[in-house]
C-alpha cells in the first residue's frame, strides 16, 4: 500500500470512529476519498499537513431548539442546525433544508460537498449548510411563517453578510426566505446580503430562481459537446418537480432535448410528448399540489407510483434532481440497460456509491453534483455582489455570467483530471480541482 492510500484509510477510520452514526456524511467522505489517491501521491506535503483530517472536521456546528405554535394553538418543537464547515476562501455559504429527514449527518454531508462546489464557482465563498427536521408539507402559510420566525430568532446570532450567508434548499424557497429575512431584519437591521434567494423587491437577483436548473443544463451541454454530442433530439429523464427540476426541464427543452418525465416523493409522470412545464409550474409552484395531478390535466401524461429510476423507458440522458441516494446500484444498472449515455446531477449526492461504480463500469459520461449543480450557489454569490454594490444586473447579464461559470467549472474538471492522470473522469476532476484550491488556501493561512 502506498503512503497515500495508507493516509486516506487512516483518516477515514478516524472519521468513522468519531461519527459511526452519520451514514450520509460517511458516504460523502468515502466517495470523495475514492478520488483522492493521485493527489496525495503527487503531493505528499498534504499528508504532512494532515489536511484531510482538518478539512473533514467542521469549523463549527450549531444545533438549536425551534419552538413554534401550530394553527390549533399547540406548541411544537423542531431541531435546527447550521454547520459552518470551511471558511478558507470566504464566508460560509450554503442553503437551509427543511425536511423531516434532516439530521446532523445530512447537514454535514451537504456542508462538506458545499465546500468544493463553492470553490469550483471561482467566487469567494466558503462552505456551510443548515436546516431543520420541520416538514413544510401540509402546513399553512401562517405555520410556515411562525416556524421561520422562530428558526431565525436563534440562527440570527450566528450569521452575517461577511461571516455566513444562508439560502434555500429542499423545502426552503421564496416564501420561506421572505419570512426568514423579515425576522432577521426585525432583530438585526436590514443587511440585505445576509441571505440569498431573496425576492426581487428586496435585494434578490434576477435568474437566481432559475440558476441551479439552467446551470445543470449548461454544464451538461458542455460535457456533451466535449464528447461530440449535444441535447438536440435527445430523450431526457428528469426526477423531481422542485425548483431544480423545473428550470432544468425548461433549459434542456430550449437546448433541443425532449424531457419525458418528472416526479415527486410519491410517483412519477411519463409524457412521451415532452413534459408540459406550465402545468408542472401551476401544480407545484402555485397550488403546491402533487405531481399525480398532471395526468388528470394532460392526456398524454401517465402517472406511476414509485421511483422513476425503476421505470423501463428508452432514453439518452438522466438528470436526477430530487434528493440524495435516489439512484442505487441496481437502478443504475437499469439506467444503462435503458440506453443512457450521460448522467448529470441536479440534486446533491443523488447517486449512491454503487450507482457511481455502475456508471464507471459502463463508461457513461458522469457530471457529479458539486460541479453540475453549482449554478445555484454561483448566482447566490452574484446576488451578494449586487447587494454589496447596491445595484441589480439584468437577467441576461446574470445568465451570461452563469453560463461562463458552468463552462469554467467543466474546464477546471477536465484540466485537473488530465493533470492527475484520470482523463475523462469528471468526478475526480471536480473533486481534485475543488480540493486543491481549498487545501492550498488552508495551508497558506497556517494551522487553521
Ligand atoms: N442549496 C443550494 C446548493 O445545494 C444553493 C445554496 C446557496 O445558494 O447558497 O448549492
Amino acid at each position: 500500500m502506498s503512503k497515500a492510500t495508507d493516509y486516506l484509510q487512516h483518516v477515514y477510520s478516524v472519521i468513522e470512529k468519531r461519527d459511526p452514526n452519520q451514514p450520509e456524511f460517511l458516504e460523502a467522505i468515502h466517495d470523495f476519498f475514492q478520488t483522492m489517491t493521485p493527489v496525495f501521491e503527487k503531493h505528499p506535503e498534504y499528508i504532512d499537513e494532515n489536511i484531510l483530517e482538518r478539512l473533514t472536521e467542521p469549523e463549527r456546528v450549531i444545533q438549536f431548539r425551534v419552538p413554534w405554535l401550530d394553527d390549533l394553538g399547540n406548541s411544537q418543537v423542531n431541531r435546527g442546525f447550521r454547520v459552518q464547515f470551511n471558511s478558507a476562501i470566504g464566508p460560509y455559504k450554503g442553503g437551509l433544508r427543511f425536511h423531516p429527514s434532516v439530521n446532523l449527518s445530512i447537514v454535514k454531508f451537504l456542508g462538506f460537498e458545499q465546500i468544493f462546489k463553492n470553490a469550483l464557482t471561482g467566487l469567494p465563498i466558503g462552505g456551510g449548510k443548515g436546516g431543520s427536521d420541520f416538514d413544510p408539507k401540509g402546513k399553512s402559510d401562517n405555520e410556515i411563517m411562525r416556524f421561520c420566525q422562530s428558526f431565525m430568532t436563534e440562527l440570527s446570532k450566528y450569521i452575517g453578510l461577511d461571516t455566513d450567508v444562508p439560502a434555500g434548499d429542499i423545502g426552503v424557497g421564496g416564501r420561506e426566505i421572505g419570512y426568514l429575512y423579515g425576522q432577521y431584519k426585525r432583530l438585526r437591521g436590514s443587511d440585505r446580503g445576509v441571505l440569498t434567494g431573496k425576492g426581487l423587491t428586496y435585494g434578490g437577483s434576477l435568474a437566481r430562481t432559475e440558476a441551479t436548473g439552467f446551470g445543470l443544463a449548461y454544464y451538461t451541454e458542455e460535457m456533451l459537446k466535449a464528447n461530440n454530442s449535444d441535447f438536440a433530439g435527445k430523450k431526457v429523464v428528469v426526477s423531481g418537480a422542485g425548483n431544480v427540476a423545473i428550470y432544468a426541464i425548461q433549459k434542456v427543452t430550449e437546448l433541443g432535448g425532449k424531457v419525458i418525465t418528472c416526479s415527486d416523493s410519491n410517483g412519477y409522470i411519463v409524457d412521451e410528448n415532452g413534459i408540459d412545464l406550465d402545468i408542472v409550474k401551476q401544480i407545484k409552484e402555485v397550488e403546491r399540489g402533487r405531481i399525480s395531478e398532471y395526468a388528470d390535466r394532460v392526456s398524454s401524461g401517465e402517472y406511476h407510483e414509485g421511483s422513476v429510476w425503476d421505470a423501463k423507458l428508452s432514453y439518452d440522458i438522466a438528470l436526477p434532481c430530487a434528493t440524495q441516494n435516489e439512484i442505487s446500484g441496481e437502478q443504475a444498472k437499469l439506467l444503462v440497460e435503458n440506453g443512457v449515455k450521460a448522467v448529470a446531477e441536479g440534486a446533491n449526492m443523488p447517486s449512491d456509491t454503487e450507482a457511481i461504480k455502475e456508471y464507471q463500469n459502463a463508461e457513461l459520461l458522469y457530471g457529479p453534483a458539486k460541479a453540475a449543480n453549482a449554478g445555484g450557489v454561483a448566482v447566490s454569490a452574484l446576488e451578494m455582489s449586487q447587494n454589496s454594490m447596491r445595484l441589480s444586473w439584468s437577467f441576461e447579464e446574470v445568465d451570461d455570467r452563469l453560463k461562463d461559470i458552468m463552462k469554467d467549472i467543466f474546464a477546471q474538471s477536465v484540466k485537473a483530471a488530465d493533470e492527475y492522470g484520470v482523463s475523462g473522469d469528471y468526478l475526480s476532476g471536480a473533486n481534485i480541482a475543488g480540493f486543491t484550491k481549498v487545501a492550498d488556501t488552508m495551508i497558506i493561512q497556517g494551522l487553521v
